[in-house]
């Protein structure tokens, strides 16, 4: 098979091992809430019957997009009739464990569905790199951590499995590509289906202007701890070489791009856009309890379930390989080793930015 046809999704996760872990990505998601609620008050509200239309973009098992919506429905509450219904949609990959999903939102007391009865549940399985909701219909999109993922892998990292840390000027300047197409890509088809003064919120992985992309010490260990289980013959050279993440982080120049010279594309503009320094909340615990095996465990119990299924599927039989249990074992154990022999503070810096359409064509 050309390399240029290896079509990447993220695998299925182990979602409740993600929500679990997903604790990690609670740092910036309260003053992505406060901007999410900013937009719940600016945008144009329609006419009941017609539904108020949320979509979720790349919801995994829909607990983390929880809060925010929960947030969202209780501003436009307030500026509507209580029977004036809205419909949130939860997107993802079609592999995506939508049983969880639709259990969180029946199950979990935070669901917006226990609380608000004129509020209804959907989910679409569909990439996002492609219009997926009617022209025109969206109000409000929410769409954390996702967009990091690329819509496929464009080589082989020769040296790393992050793009970010490797040294070939060739493999950078292909996944430099891939992610400048696929956010051209993703707010082109989100611009076609927001309607008028509707707004995009997108939380995702960042470059600070110092051009770093962080995860330092977990990409590290992860990609020390790989070689360690191929230099141990359980998996082939072939598989290692084929193991990285198709994931990038963006910087404010790669965000503004689609919008040179006149900060507009298509009918979309940046109503806000930031880059910041999240906690490493991991961090925090070890400084309280100093308890570094734990540190080192609860970083790789998080990369097991958020980053491993990636790396599973370049194994010859994918994530159904005899193999794949072992290896996730063995890449966890190594992982969590490796940090709680050095506990270091990770640097995550992440983006918020909010994309507005325009109300009048121009
Ligand atoms: N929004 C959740 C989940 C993030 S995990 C949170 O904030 O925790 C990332 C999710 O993005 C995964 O479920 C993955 O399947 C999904 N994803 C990645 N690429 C995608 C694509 N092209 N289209 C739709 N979903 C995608």
């Amino acid at each position: 098979m050309p390399e240029s046809s290896i079509v990447v999704r993220p695998e299925p996760m182990d979602s409740a091992a993600y929500t679990a872990a997903s604790r990690l990505h609670a740092p910036g998601l309260q003053p992505a809430i406060k901007l999410f609620e900013a937009a719940a008050a600016a945008v144009p509200m329609p006419t009941p019957p017609q539904p108020i239309v949320i979509a979720d973009y790349g919801a995994a098992t829909g607990h983390n997009s929880l809060l925010p919506i929960n947030a969202a429905i209780a501003v436009l509450r307030k500026r509507t009739r209580s029977d004036h219904s809205t419909l949130v949609v939860h997107t993802d990959l079609p592999d995506n464990d939508f049983t969880a999903l639709f259990r969180t939102l029946s199950e979990d007391p935070d669901s917006y569905l226990s609380r608000d009865a004129n509020t209804f549940a959907s989910a679409i399985g569909r990439s996002f790199y492609t219009q997926i909701m009617p022209s025109s219909s969206v109000h409000l999109g929410w769409s954390s951590w996702a967009i990091q993922w690329l819509s496929r892998t464009p080589t082989p990292i020769p040296d790393h499995i992050q793009i970010a840390y490797s040294r070939d000027a060739s493999v950078r300047a292909a996944y430099a590509r891939q992610a400048a197409h696929d956010w051209h890509e993703f707010i082109a088809f989100r611009g076609r289906e927001l309607r008028r003064g509707g707004r995009l919120l997108v939380m995702t992985m960042g470059v600070g202007e110092d051009g770093d992309a962080g995860h330092r010490p977990t990409l590290t260990a992860i990609a020390d701890a790989l070689d360690e289980v191929a230099g141990s013959g359980l998996i082939t050279a072939d598989e290692r070489h084929r193991m990285c993440l198709p994931v990038v982080a963006r910087s404010e120049a790669d965000f503004c791009a689609p919008f040179a010279p006149k900060g507009r594309f298509e009918q979309l503009e940046i109503e806000h856009l930031e880059i910041f320094d999240a906690e490493d909340r991991y961090w925090n615990d070890y400084r309280r309890d100093r308890n570094a095996q734990a540190f080192g465990a609860r970083w790789a119990a998080f990369v097991r379930a958020a980053v491993f299924p990636s790396l599973v599927a370049a194994l010859a039989g994918g994530t159904a390989d005899p193999r794949a249990v072992q290896f996730y074992d063995r890449l966890e154990r190594g992982v969590a080793e490796r940090l709680a022999a050095n506990p270091e503070q990770t640097r995550l810096p992440m983006a918020h930015v909010v994309l507005l359409k325009r109300r009048k064509a121009q």
